[in-house]
């Protein structure tokens, strides 16, 4: 074993520059080249790929990838052919005499790595074209999209268990960023997989700081944010195409360097955007769910939540964008009551009932999250099946947490108001009549007549709207989503209307305090590079840019953000000591190091003149 993993070791510094693994890659690896099969749970950004590329290097013959996206397909192609490893994908995108070329080079046993589309995998013949070829390895890559309730099923993925029993010997290695423990069963099942061995990396992402911020006056709060985090990179999520592009230009209005992606724009301003955003020439994105996917930016300070996403699984992928450098970032939901009626609106309209079931359970624990007063990194985490010891410390609930009081007269107002009004005032109309607002839906029902009109005058419209969200964690009152989001009392609200149990609130200055003063965890801050290094890496950029733009290919393909980073700290004198720098491989020493090495010298003999 031992012998087997100084191999690796070697593979991984030779092929790919990387001086060290990450955690659970080396395990995984040395699992592979056993022969065994393997299901790899890793956060986006974790270094999945690396768990089967490793391997592929090691093993004689062809290592197969399926992947069900064709821009991530080219993009890791892409950077393996960057670092001189052959490697090839087979897609629709292609046309005749590219798709000509790859069969050759297959025949040929030329490539190392192939990636396949599903549907490219199962088309007449291919299999069979693979029996003849030296297949070592399969990856199956995204394998959470076997599953049926997932928002991202494919239905080709469900015939993936002829790979094991076609190729009984060959191990199959399947990885994903989002499974829940249903989702990992049925990745073993579908699959076909021989006592596979489960590895579960820790999901903790401990720089990323978590708040959630109450959604009335998101256009305040967004500009404070933007205040902190001045000529910084960050996206903010957003549930609608036409809310990325009123956002986008609001931020441009107040000079941010912003703009929108959604799946509609066309596709060359889509990458144009995305390309701007990775050279930091543009600072905020919004955007709807499509943006991000493959994304390979260490530096995004923050990613915001205009909305409520559906799944925790979405959400977590989504800030997980943020800060890949492992220096602070932060993420900051907002939520409101609009949002999750919106889901529900959309969830009442499935048909299917088992799915529609699954739907509304899913939104039910990013709620909870949403709603904690306990920290929300640990429910993050066991949401993952991951047990934290104690509190982060690096989460809104931790640093401000909640204090309470006893707002049991204040609920039995908001609850009388509901029943007097025989149960017909969604949330906003409560406020109304609670207030004693003559707004137009009061006027037209006559609720100004209801006993209650006006008794909780003496309580801001925003603590009323904490409150009412508190009593519906609570099992106070529901919404009833059927009935135009009416609000019903429950039991539990009937027993405190009876003065029969009190009600312990949180109070709104807590969640005032969140908003105001988001403070940073002291071990977290991390000194800013110096200026003169700063230079440095502008120039190194500058350069990236120049010959990425000559090879026509992305940026990140010749080096990292990270690598660069590197680089910039270590000031590499000769080719030996660029070799250390972390992400130079003999590849990319050769074909980029006296370039690099060059623009080095040029700043340090402008610094010490
Ligand atoms: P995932 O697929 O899990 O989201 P990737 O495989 O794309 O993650 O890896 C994320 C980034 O981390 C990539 O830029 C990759 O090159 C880098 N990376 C992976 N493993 C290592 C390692 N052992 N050392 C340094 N960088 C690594
Ligand atoms: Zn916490």
């Amino acid at each position: 074993m031992e012998i087997v993993s100084t191999h690796i070791l070697d593979l991984l510094e030779r092929h790919f520059g990387y001086k060290s693994f990450r955690p659970l890659q080396q395990e995984v690896i040395d699992h592979v080249l056993a022969g065994r099969d393997a299901v790899v749970l890793m956060p986006t950004g974790g270094g999945k790929s690396l768990c089967y590329q490793v391997p592929a290097m090691a093993l004689d013959g062809l290592t197969v990838v399926v992947s069900p996206l064709i821009a991530l397909m080219k993009d890791q192609v892409q950077a393996l052919q960057g670092n001189g490893i052959p490697a090839a994908f087979l897609n629709s995108s292609l046309d005749f005499a590219e798709e000509r070329l790859i069969h050759q080079q297959l025949r040929h046993g030329e490539l190392k790595l192939l990636y396949v589309s599903p549907e490219r995998l199962f088309q007449q013949g291919f299999l069979d074209q693979l029996d003849d070829m030296d297949v070592r390895l399969f990856a199956v890559d995204e394998a959470h999209c076997i599953s049926s309730w997932g928002h991202s099923f494919r239905p080709e993925y469900k015939q993936l268990n002829v790979l094991k029993k076609r190729f009984p010997a060959v191990p199959v290695i399947a990885l994903t960023a989002t499974a829940d423990r249903t989702v990992r069963s049925e990745i073993v099942t579908h699959l076909g997989l021989h006592d596979p061995r489960v590895f579960i990396s820790s999901f903790d992402r401990p720089n990323l700081s978590l708040a959630v911020l109450p959604g009335q006056d998101r256009w305040k709060a967004i500009q404070r944010i933007m205040g902190r985090h001045a000529g910084k990179c960050g996206i903010i999520y957003c549930n609608s195409r036409a809310s990325t592009e009123k956002l986008a230009s609001k931020l441009q209005g107040i000079g941010i360097r912003a703009a929108y992606y959604h799946a509609k724009l066309d596709p060359l301003e889509r990458s144009k955007v995305q390309d701007d955003f990775i050279q930091g020439k543009l600072h905020v994105i919004c955007a709807t769910i499509a943006f991000g996917m493959g994304i390979d930016k260490s530096d995004v300070r923050f990613v915001i939540h205009y909305n409520l996403p559906g799944t925790v699984e979405g959400y977590y992928q989504e800030i997980g964008r943020a800060g890949r450098d492992g220096k602070p970032a932060e993420t900051i939901l907002f939520y409101s009551y609009a949002d999750v009626q919106t889901h529900m609106h959309f969830a009442e309209e499935i048909e299917d009932p088992r799915y529609k079931e699954v739907i509304i359970a899913k939104l039910d624990r990013m709620k909870e999250y949403a709603e904690a007063q306990v920290c929300r990194r640990t429910i993050l985490l066991s949401y993952f099946s991951e047990s934290t010891a104690e509190p982060c410390g690096n989460c809104d609930v931790c640093k401000d947490p909640p204090k309470f009081f006893d707002g049991t007269v204040l609920a039995q107002k908001a609850l009388s108001a509901v029943v007097r009004s025989r149960e017909q005032l969604s949330m906003s109309v409560l406020v109304d009549v609670l207030k004693g607002t003559r707004s137009h839906e009061v006027n037209d029902k006559g609720w100004d007549r209801i006993k209650t009109f006006g008794a909780g005058n003496d309580v801001s419209a925003f603590a009323w709207i904490m409150f009412i969200q508190q009593f519906i964690q609570l099992g106070l009152i529901e919404i009833a989503y059927i009935d135009h989001y009416h609000l019903k009392i429950t039991r539990a609200g009937e027993a405190v209307l009876q003065g029969e149990r009190p009600v312990r609130l949180v109070s709104p200055e807590t969640i005032k305090e969140r908003q105001e003063r988001p403070k940073l965890r002291k071990d977290l801050v991390v000194a800013e590079p110096s200026p003169a290094s700063m230079d440095l890496l502008a120039a190194l950029k500058a350069l990236r840019r120049t010959i990425a733009t000559d090879l026509k290919k992305p940026a990140y393909i010749v080096f990292s953000d990270a690598t660069l980073l590197d680089m910039a700290e270590k000031k590499p004198r000769n080719i030996y000591e660029f070799r250390l720098v972390n992400g130079v491989g003999d590849h990319k020493a050769s074909q980029f190091g006296k370039a690099f090495l060059k623009a080095i010298a040029e700043s340090e003999a402008g610094n010490a003149g």
